[in-house]
């Protein structure tokens, strides 16, 4: 009897827990090119490409390796574009006795698959996804009983767990390297002028690549994002170069200007490895072991190293356990009620506001932006407006590279729209032009002046910050963290008050709004 195994877009690692369970002589491969997926939300052309090709790599990978894989083409006649039509189809064509998968990154995705055993009357396991740290029970167990469920105690857990970046203390038990757990506070410096930044990795495309450009220019044509001057890695190999040349080039540097900006420097010393993680072409623990051993070695920081870990046990663990441990609901979660869709653009990057517009239009190009240019530029500017998270959300999914929803959701509707209310972060991340001129060089270019807070060139952002907190002080005044920001609204000028609210409703009533569709 044979197993039938599914293997989605974010699986491609050989070492995947249904694979490691499966015997090659019983099992079935299946992969689809699915159009619904596709169609969710207006996916980046980028982001098509990479997901396809990378799978059609995997797919080669498995045969060589001994693996019957039946792959379905986006283009190939009969596909009926979504994965239960393809799973009925191949148990249509072959004997197939059950059906084993690991646990997908979306919610849906997974009520999907455990649909299958009524569907077909069939059996179908699903077996947790171990390239993660940490298990979907184990982080229900850890937030279990918490009033606050702060990221940082988390990683701790998961540093002592993983034992990375501990060293012995002398009394038979372990300390964080370095004597802290956490050195963020030295990870904030703008870039200095003259600064090199290193290469960015790239590939040539390969056969398998090219054609798999052609198909989506052919099969997307009006879609969102650019299709030119791809150079993406889509097989482990490239994966596994592009963490050699961060550890290299960028690592050491990466504590220190992780929060940075810089007009025409896309990437500065960022790892560009995030859609290898979420893909499956890296783990977590491999890419977090050769940071370890890079600072082990002499010559990276303790700030880079323990900031980059910091990054992968700590935040994307812990946003992949708020995820499952929220779902379903999470994705309509709208604190402060709001209901704007977002400025037109947001999909073409046509803004005067040189923040927007450098942030925007690096992401049309390359389905990238880094985390302070996500959170404190395209996310900030979201919340200032008053945006509906849910149409955030989509944004967010539908341009990034590394856009899964297990990963992106929290991130946006949490961390970046508190639309959860504070489950994920203690008050809302919003400022002023004051935190982006600190932070970056695009004040400098722009037609707007980040000293004013009002007048027809003023910077918009001033202005919005303290409608923000303005409008929303019935629900914020009571937050601790925010006693400041009440303080100053309470001492303020009535007249400057006025004159701020009055410039920031002007501002977002001129602004206009587009459905996420409208860009399929
Ligand atoms: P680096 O700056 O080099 O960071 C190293 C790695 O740390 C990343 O590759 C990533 O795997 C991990 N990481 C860092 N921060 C986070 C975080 N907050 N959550 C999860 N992992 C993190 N990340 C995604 O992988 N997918 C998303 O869809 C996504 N959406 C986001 C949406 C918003 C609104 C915000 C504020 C952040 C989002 N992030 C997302 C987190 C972060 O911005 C990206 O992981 C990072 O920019 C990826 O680029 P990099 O690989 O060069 O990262
Ligand atoms: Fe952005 Fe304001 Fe600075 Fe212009 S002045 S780049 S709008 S923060």
């Amino acid at each position: 009897m044979t197993t039938l195994l599914p293997i989605f877009a974010d699986q491609l690692s050989h070492s995947l827990a249904s694979l490691q369970f499966a015997d090659k002589a019983t099992s079935r491969v299946l992969m689809v090119e699915v159009r619904d997926e596709a169609e969710t939300v207006p996916h980046h052309r980028t982001k098509l490409i990479l997901f396809f090709s990378a799978m059609r790599h995997f797919a080669e990978e498995l045969r060589e390796d001994g693996w019957t894989v039946d792959y379905v083409r986006l283009t190939d006649p009969g596909n009926t574009h979504s994965f239960t039509g393809e799973v009925g189809r191949v148990l249509k064509r072959h004997d197939i006795g059950e059906i084993a998968v690991t646990w997908p990154g979306n919610h849906r995705v997974l009520e999907t698959v455990r649909g299958w055993q009524d569907d077909f009357d069939i059996r179908v396991t699903v077996s947790p996804d171990d390239r993660f740290v940490c298990g979907t029970e184990e982080f229900q167990d850890w937030a279990d009983g918490r009033k606050q469920l702060r990221m940082e105690y988390f990683y701790r857990e998961m540093r002592r767990k993983t034992g990375l970046l501990m060293t012995p203390d002398g009394k038979g038990g372990e300390t964080p390297e370095g004597g802290e757990w956490n050195y963020d506070k030295e990870n904030r410096k703008p870039a200095k002028e003259d600064m090199v930044f290193p290469e960015t990795q790239r590939f040539q495309p390969d056969g398998i690549t090219r054609d798999v450009i052609a198909m989506v220019k052919e099969q997307f044509p009006t879609r969102f994002g650019s299709a030119e001057g791809f150079f993406w890695g889509v097989t482990r190999r490239d994966a596994l170069t592009s963490l050699d040349n961060f550890i290299e080039h960028g690592l050491a540097s990466f504590g220190d200007y992780q929060d940075a900006m810089v007009v025409g420097q896309d990437f500065l010393f960022h790892s560009l490895l995030s859609p290898y993680l979420n893909t499956g072409l890296l783990t977590a623990m491999e890419v977090c072991e050769a940071v370890a051993e890079a600072y082990a070695k002499g010559g990276v920081p303790i700030n880079a190293a323990e900031g980059y870990i910091r990054q992968i046990i700590g935040w994307r663990e812990y946003i992949r356990g708020i995820y499952w441990m929220e779902m379903p609901g999470y994705e309509e979660r709208n604190f402060f009620g709001n209901e704007r869709l977002l400025p037109e653009f947001y999909w073409t990057g046509d803004t005067e506001m040189e923040c927007l517009k450098n942030s925007i239009n690096q992401t049309i190009e390359h389905a990238y932006a880094h985390h302070i240019q996500r959170l404190m530029i395209t996310g900030n500017f979201a919340l200032l407006i008053g945006a509906d998270p849910h149409a955030v959300h989509e944004w967010y999914l539908s341009v990034y590279l590394d856009a899964f929803e297990w990963v992106e959701m929290p991130n946006t509707i949490g961390m970046s729209q508190y639309g959860d209310g504070g489950l994920l972060g203690s008050k809302p991340y919003a400022s002023s032009g004051a935190y982006i001129n600190r932070m970056s060089d695009y004040c400098e270019n722009c037609v707007y002046d980040v000293k004013k807070r009002v007048g027809p060139k003023a910077c918009p952002f001033n202005a919005l910050y303290w409608h923000f907190f303005a409008r929303n002080e019935d629900v914020l005044r009571g937050n601790n963290r925010l006693n400041m920001v009440y303080r100053n609204l309470d001492t303020m000028d009535a007249d400057k008050r006025s004159a701020l609210m009055e410039q920031a409703s002007g501002f977002i009533d001129g602004l206009s709004q587009v459905k996420a569709e409208e860009y399929l």
